[in-house]
């Protein structure tokens, strides 16, 4: 097992605000394939202690699993501790490990994956049936192996215990989702990128996180101390005396500044030249909408409602979505829920849902595809929105809509479910807005087709941007050239916006941008009715919103317009706040330096 504590500064994205120090916990990485490591010709016989070490550690936890059996009358399975004990000590398993290290110079772990793999196409070969069975039995106990190795001890990461931040090669939205925030208090990962859904969930939860920092995950111990800081993406393993009292203070301002925001809750969102902005709040969980009034949200623009479905075997009944919208429209009232459904898919993997194994997922058959091929899973959700609906304020909202012809089948069934309705007798809005977002390029350049048929468009620059400029947004490597600024994605948020007016609609954007002040005034300035956001950035661009003028805030987009790339964009607008607004610009970290 790793036991090099020395202090380590690691820098990736920040990804949810927030300081926190804690004690690493790594997460089980079972089924993961190790990543192939060479090692240094003298680090040979230390990789096979810790070969060693991990053999030892599992050798003892088969010991405990066979006393907690015996304690659980469940004697009988000591034969499985028993087969795991003997394998254990199996020569090929042990030798050739250490052979691969020693010859290939590989680590402990590569190496060991390696021979598992080997072993296990072994007692494929076999006729016996029994013995062909024993493959699981040797996958598990690599998998047991291979966890020790890394310094992983739980399987579940709902099991946690104790007060820990979170060290993971990767996290699904859904490991995300199963969090115990009063234990876990912030996590960092290897992968990952500010827009992922993981850390979009990570902002929802409140807990400080730092994606993409490659390597965490290989360099971190159990147990270590670490501080994340969810501000400047620095993340510091076994920090040192200074280091502790430095992040202790500045979270403390940290602290004082987030209160000090909620004074700009209340804030209208009015230009100073008088042109109203709405701006909502995005929610993943129920348990946000106490959000809403704090910081002074006028509504909700984005409910993502796939986390109704994680976690879970089964898809939510037709009667299960109306009781959650009904209860979030009127938590919510006089303002607007806009409910988007299902955006199955992509880095959204729901185990409920049949997704396909499939080599190119962002493109696959995912969202509203998805939904208009499972039509019992969309319908219980779309008669669902609607009964909601009969509150007064709920608008619903499709994803990833591509062009037209989607759009025609989608209005099918919504008059379809309608249809039902009335037959069953059931009340529901028969004017409720019906809006499609608009974040694949296709539909940006066929806004004006669109726009007939819809009363909104809400703009989804995360998926946008990843589609336009074929960036994936998960991945870290390709972050630099996620530039929200670039001409394309400008020109095509103007394209939405001006065919949306021409026809009559309002265009909102809901995705990450409309929630860093950056971007405020190029998004006021190239007309955008709405923005949508976490509830913590209201306050903050409500602010901007204030300080403003539409005659300003369109003077600025006609300059940046001019220039040809992102980047030079993007220094022109940072400059220009920076002049304008100083302090303004990303005040969080100001406060904090
Ligand atoms: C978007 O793509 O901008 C968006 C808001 O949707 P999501 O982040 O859920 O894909
Ligand atoms: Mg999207």
């Amino acid at each position: 097992m790793r036991v090099i504590r020395e202090r380590t500064e690691l820098r990736g994205i920040p990804v949810s605000p927030g300081i926190v120090i804690g004690k690493a916990y790594l997460v089980d990485r079972r089924k993961v394939r190790p990543q192939e490591r060479v090692i240094d010709a003298d680090g040979v016989e230390a990789e096979i202690a810790r070969f060693h070490c991990a053999l030892d550690e599992s050798q003892r936890q088969l010991q405990e699993l066979r006393v907690s059996y015996e304690r659980q009358k469940l004697g009988d399975y000591g034969y499985l501790v028993d087969v795991h004990q003997l394998m254990l000590s199996d020569r090929m398993l042990v030798q050739e490990t250490e052979r691969q290290i020693r010859e290939s110079l590989h680590s402990a772990d590569w190496a060991l994956w390696q021979v598992i793999q080997k072993i296990k196409k072994s007692f494929e070969e076999l006729d016996d049936e029994y013995f062909r069975d024993r493959r699981s039995d040797v996958e598990h106990l690599g998998d047991r192996i291979l966890r020790n190795l890394s310094g992983h001890k739980h399987e579940n990461i709902a099991d946690i215990e104790g007060d820990v931040v979170v060290v993971a090669h990767d996290l699904s939205p859904m490991d995300t989702a199963q969090m115990d925030v009063s234990r876990v208090k912030g996590f960092v990962t290897d992968l990952g990128g500010r827009t992922s859904h993981t850390a979009i969930l990570a902002r929802s939860l409140n807990i400080p996180a730092v994606a993409g920092l490659e390597s965490v995950s290989d360099v971190a111990n159990g147990g270590d101390a670490v501080v994340i800081d969810g501000l400047s993406g620095v993340v510091v393993l076994n920090p040192s005396e200074e280091d502790l009292a430095h992040f202790r203070e500045r979270r403390t301002r940290y602290e004082a500044y987030r209160q000090e925001l909620e004074s700009f809750a209340a804030l209208p969102a009015v230009t100073r030249d008088g042109h109203k902005v709405r701006v909502a709040a995005n929610i993943e969980l129920l348990e946000e909408i106490g959000n809403l009034r704090r910081y002074g949200a006028e509504g909700i623009g984005l409910y993502r409602t796939e986390f109704l479905y994680m976690n879970r075997p089964d898809t939510p009944s037709e009667e299960e979505h109306f009781a959650t919208y009904r209860r979030v429209a009127e938590a919510v009232r006089p303002f607007p829920v806009t409910i988007r459904t299902l955006d199955a898919g992509g880095d959204k993997v729901l185990r409920s849902v049949p997704l396909q194994d499939e080599s190119n997922p962002a493109l696959g058959l995912r969202s509203i595809r998805l939904c208009l091929r499972e039509k019992g899973i969309f319908k219980a959700q779309l008669k669902g929105i609607l009964r909601a609906s009969a509150a007064g304020n709920v608008r619903v909202m499709f994803p990833m809509v591509s062009g037209l012809g989607e759009l025609h089948e989608i209005r099918e069934l919504l008059e379809e479910s309608r249809a039902d309705l009335r037959r069953e007798g059931q009340a529901f809005d028969p004017h409720m807005p019906v809006g499609i977002m608009i974040e694949v390029p296709s539909a940006a350049v066929t806004a004006e087709l669109l726009a007939p048929y819809v009363d909104f468009f809400s703009i989804g620059t995360n998926d946008l941007i990843q589609y336009a400029l074929a960036i994936d947004r998960v991945n870290e490597h390709v972050a630099y050239l996620y530039e929200p600024l670039h001409p394309a994605v400008l020109r095509l948020v103007r394209m939405v916006v001006d065919a949306g007016h021409r026809q009559g609609i309002k265009v909102a954007v809901c995705g990450e941008m409309a929630g860093d002040e950056l971007y405020t005034l190029v998004l006021l300035g190239l007309g955008v009715d709405e923005l949508s956001m976490h509830a913590l950035s209201v306050p903050r661009i409500k602010r901007v919103v204030n300080h403003t003028s539409m005659a300003e805030a369109r003077a600025l987009v006609e300059d940046i317009l001019r220039h040809g790339t992102g980047r030079e964009i993007h220094q022109a607008v940072e400059e220009y706040m920076q002049s304008r607004y100083p302090g303004i610009l990303d005040p969080m970290e100001q406060a904090v330096h």
